[in-house]
């Protein structure tokens, strides 16, 4: 069998819907297509993945979206988990009464998680649990002479449940 010629496959997918070729194999025949980018690929390209085939550079770009987020992921994770650190702590120095670190400072670190989560599209980085917890720390750090207790609670409570949220499931 010799290799297809280029115009003879474009005429015979034009006509019918017939045969496709590998992307990566040119000269092998499939019937499968990549699920994400829709490329025919031959089985030894295929990689089964939870949501069905997909080509190998399909699970490679998702891959690289799971491990790593993007730099602008990183400053948003840091500026949101700055600024809601700053009102909670500031809220919490205010309160006076150091018990009320033990409720307010998990919900803060809880909600500090939550919200960092959906404004980074849920993406995955190696040192966003890092960021967030340093930015929990230094937005609460301006409150800590005013009510040290308070604050000192807040710093190991809400941190803890922030960073919480970014341990990486493999
Ligand atoms: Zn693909
Ligand atoms: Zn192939």
């Amino acid at each position: 069998m010799t290799a297809p010629d280029r115009t003879e496959v474009t005429e015979a997918e034009a006509d019918a819907e017939a045969t496709l070729y590998c992307t990566v194999h040119p000269t092998v025949a499939t019937n499968l297509r990549c699920n994400r980018c829709g490329r025919p690929m031959c089985t030894r390209c295929a990689v089964k993945t939870p949501v069905g085939y997909r080509c190998r550079e399909c699970v490679r770009s998702q891959q690289d979206k799971f491990f790593d987020a993007q730099m602008l992921d990183y400053l948003i994770a840091g500026a949101v988990s700055l600024v809601i650190s700053f009102f909670a702590a500031g809220l919490l120095a205010r309160l006076g009464w150091f018990l009320f670190a033990f409720f307010l400072s998990p919900a803060a670190g809880g909600l500090i998680g939550r919200v960092v989560w959906q404004l980074t599209g849920k993406r995955r980085g190696r040192y966003m649990g890092m960021v967030v917890g340093a930015n929990v720390i230094v937005g609460a750090l301006p409150f800590f002479m005013l009510n040290p207790l308070a604050i000192g609670i807040y710093l190991f409570m809400a941190t803890g449940a922030a960073v919480a949220q970014f341990r990486l499931h493999l």
